[in-house]
């Protein structure tokens, strides 16, 4: 009975033990199917990604060029200079190496080729020559990129007008811009298939997706005529002891402006240089004064037509037979228009005179044109 009773007694233990590591297994089991079947595209994705060092190619920018296809802003081929820490043989040819070609400090370039990381970026906008000096080491580990730097080969021409990129190549200011999504183009990458301790598998090869350039701006600007009224406007700045003179040649058939020239204009190669006794400026300030260089007061500002309409209202009124150049006028140095006063350019006034005198001298006198409807 005993005996019996102890036989039952284990029976039932050995039931539970088996149903529990059937459970378990088939838990196991389920969830391995899961993994396998469901879930394996996710993971394969994952190990993909692990794998595959990305590398972006940008592409190049639009170019901008004038009516006569004269290149105002263009590209210039510049390197990004990186390395890849567990591919590195000899860390310390590779620091030597690099300090040298970069005129950079050793600390610098040491910290950077110890780190570990997937990749390391030593310097970007680095000379085409020394891109290519660097290459022709082949060292293990150093990766050079070709890269695209804005390039404005005039300089300060049109600075206003064009603007210029920033350091992932975005327009910030002017047509730069304003016509991004023309000029940018679509980065590329280069897909690096790596093992797991992320040194290149040679036999998969790079992958490649190659980066499309983005279009050229064709402006209506005028090289010429631009080079023109940007020295006529610096004239007119220094012998009236300006803060800054504007001017603008249009089309007046179709609109077209030919020159659109701000004086001071900035340098578009070195846009962030500010005049030497602003460099102390707190970074607000700083801010301010480069947006205030920046501005293209053409655009930006406005300023009463004043005697650029005054040719239309001479004509209309010898056209309607309101005055005669004969006509006589006194000008006492202003006229008072709404709520302001606008002053003759001599302030005395230039007394008695006729039509044809008070156009040339610009007077600020009435004439009152009755206009039929
Ligand atoms: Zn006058």
């Amino acid at each position: 009975m005993f005996d019996d009773h102890n036989r039952v007694h284990h029976r039932k233990k050995i039931l539970i033990v088996a149903t529990v590591c059937i459970g378990i297994f088939a838990l196991l089991l389920g969830r391995l199917v899961y993994l396998m079947v469901w879930r394996a595209e996710h993971y394969s994705g994952l190990a993909t990604d692990l794998h595959e060092r990305e590398r972006s190619i940008k592409a190049a920018r639009g170019r901008i060029l004038d009516r006569n296809n004269v290149v105002l802003a263009d590209n210039k081929t510049v390197c990004t200079v990186s390395v890849i820490h567990n591919q590195i043989k000899d860390p310390q040819a590779v620091v030597e190496m690099l300090v040298r070609e970069l005129e950079l400090s050793e600390s610098y370039v040491t910290k950077r080729v110890q780190k570990y990381s997937s990749m390391e970026r030593i310097k970007s906008n680095v000379e085409k020559e020394v891109g290519d000096r660097i290459r022709e080491y082949e060292m293990p580990g150093v990766k050079v990129d070709e890269d695209y730097k804005r390039y404005y080969p005039y300089g300060e021409l049109a600075s206003k007008v064009l603007g210029f990129t920033g350091g992932d190549n975005q327009g910030i200011i002017g047509l730069e811009v304003k016509y991004e999504s023309y000029l940018q183009g679509t980065a590329g990458t280069i897909l690096t298939t790596t093992d797991a301790r992320g040194i290149e598998v040679d036999k998969v090869g790079e992958r490649r997706i190659e980066p499309i350039a983005g279009a050229d701006l064709l402006i209506s600007l005028d090289r010429n005529i631009q080079t023109y009224a940007t020295q006529l406007a610096k004239q007119a700045c220094a012998s009236k002891d300006a803060d800054s003179v504007s001017v603008l040649v249009m089309n007046p058939q179709n609109g077209e402006i030919y020159a659109c020239v701000n004086v001071p204009e900035f340098d578009l190669n070195h846009p962030y240089d500010l005049p030497e006794e602003m460099k102390e400026l707190s970074e607000e300030r700083r801010q301010e004064a480069l947006n205030h260089i920046w501005r293209n007061a053409c655009i930006n500002d406005t300023y009463e037509p004043g005697s650029t309409f005054k040719i239309i209202t001479a004509a209309a009124g010898l056209e309607e037979g309101v005055v005669t150049p004969e006509s006589t006028f006194s000008c006492p140095g202003f006229i008072i228009v709404d709520d302001r006063k606008i002053r003759c350019h001599k302030i005395s006034g230039h007394g008695a005179e006729n039509f044809v005198q008070g156009t040339m001298n610009s007077c600020k006198q009435e004439i009152y044109i009755p206009i039929y409807f």
